[in-house]
């Protein structure tokens, strides 16, 4: 590599990563983005990523701002209405939380990440002030007072004012900080794939809740001619290990009876893929000239839609704080000003999503009872009803 200066170094290039290096060299920084694995940015591929992301409002405004969401709104579903259904009584009981009540806009919508990729990379590609080096990992950092000097797997280095470490849930950048994090395994997994149905999903996103942790239907455009979404599927080791050795008609029967068969017997159209769930979050966001954004800061299991959107709204703060003073870019009231915007409020989330997804594993029946009115009560009471949708957008 030729660069030897930087204004911001990237550690990695999930969306996350990717998103941070458009969103700095939309605003005119000079950036270094990069990642040891590859991108998979077709469906076909097997190394591509085939989970969905709901983009909610805030996420998708942002990605609008920095010129993304222009290249995938074809391929997005919108996700008008949240319906929960509790599936543990005889009688599947379903509460709607309809957008409606809060906005004239849709809660959110749904797209591939394998999608978003692409999208992220070409952007990069038209912007000449970003570089992205694929098949590179950081692999050393000297910190020093004015600059973080950012050594790659292949050779180089380069001095740049802020480090940013997208580097995951094992973030090499947190580990060489010495920021230490706080773990929850809930012995669980999910099993993300996409399905057909006869009956359309009507762009509303369906959580069914019975024991284990929620079975999640995503709405997405059409899969050839038929209604489709995406699934994930959460639920204890042992049986995602069963699961997932199941053959194709034995797992599209297991799938439909876990959904409630509320769309219709369920047709896998994608490749299965098993995620462990926890929960982690670092004890700080920062060290010097070093900003941990997204998996890297915090992990939350995948319920509400949180963990990427949380991410970008990283993004979007560090880049916001960067534009206020260019010349302190990295710099320590920087990085303290990062942390006091973002620590709380994703240690807020971090804590509900946590909560939310021990209730679902829930398999004792009184205890389910109770799940059940509790939900039956935040859905009658209007204004608790709205709050909780307000909330779960972004609002603190
Ligand atoms: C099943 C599932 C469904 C989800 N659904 C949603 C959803 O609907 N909405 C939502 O908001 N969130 C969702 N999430 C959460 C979301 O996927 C994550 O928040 C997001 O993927 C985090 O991205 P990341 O970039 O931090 O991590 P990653 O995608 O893991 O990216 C980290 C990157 O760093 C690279 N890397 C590793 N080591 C190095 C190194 N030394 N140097 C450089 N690069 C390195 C890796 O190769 C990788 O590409 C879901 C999560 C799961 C598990």
């Amino acid at each position: 590599m030729t660069k030897k200066f930087a204004d911001v170094v990237v550690s990695g290039g999930g969306v996350a990563g990717l998103a941070a290096a458009v969103a700095f060299g939309s605003s005119g920084f000079d950036v270094l983005c990069v990642d040891p694995s590859p991108m998979g940015t077709n469906q076909k591929d097997p190394n591509a990523d085939l989970r969905t992301t709901a983009y909610l409002q805030p996420a998708k405004k942002f990605l609008e701002q920095i010129g993304i969401w222009q290249l995938v709104q074809g391929e997005s579903a919108a996700l008008n209405v949240m319906r929960i259904t509790d599936a543990s009584g005889n009688e599947p009981q379903s509460y709607d939380f309809c957008a409606s009540d809060i906005s004239d806009e849709p809660f959110g919508w749904n797209v591939g990440n394998w999608i978003m990729r692409q999208a992220l990379l070409d952007r990069i590609s038209n912007l000449p002030n970003v570089t992205f080096l694929s098949g590179v990992s950081t692999n050393r950092i000297l910190r020093r007072t004015s600059s973080a000097l950012v050594g790659f797997s292949d050779g180089s280095s380069v001095e740049a004012r802020l480090l940013i470490a997208a580097d995951g849930r094992n973030s090499f950048v947190r580990e060489a900080a010495g920021i230490e994090v706080a773990r929850t395994d809930f012995g669980q997994m999910a099993i993300t794939f996409a399905v057909t149905h006869p009956l359309p999903h009507n762009n509303v996103s369906t959580e069914v809740h019975r024991t284990g942790g929620p079975f999640t239907l995503v709405p997405l455009p059409d899969h050839q001619g038929k209604p489709c979404s995406a699934v994930v599927w959460m639920e204890s080791n042992a049986n995602v290990e069963t699961l997932m050795g199941l053959d194709v008609e034995e797992f599209n029967a297991a799938a439909t009876e876990r959904s409630a068969n509320i769309l219709g017997p369920l047709e896998n159209v994608s490749r299965r893929m098993p995620w462990p769930i926890i929960s982690q979050l670092a004890n700080r966001f920062y060290a010097e000239r070093t900003a941990l954004i997204a998996e890297a800061a915090h992990v939350v299991p995948p319920i509400g839609a949180q963990g990427l959107n949380m991410s970008l709204m990283d993004v979007q703060t560090l880049m916001e704080l960067a534009l206020q003073n260019q010349n302190g870019l990295g710099s320590p009231d920087q990085l303290k000003a990062y942390q006091s915007k973002r620590f709380n409020d994703v240690k807020l989330r971090h804590a509900g999503v946590g909560i939310l997804n021990k209730t679902s594993m829930i398999s004792i029946p009184a205890v389910q009872r109770l799940r059940a009115a509790g939900l039956q009560n935040l859905h009658a009471i209007s204004p608790l009803r709205k709050a909780a949708m307000r909330l779960g957008l972004g609002a603190s």
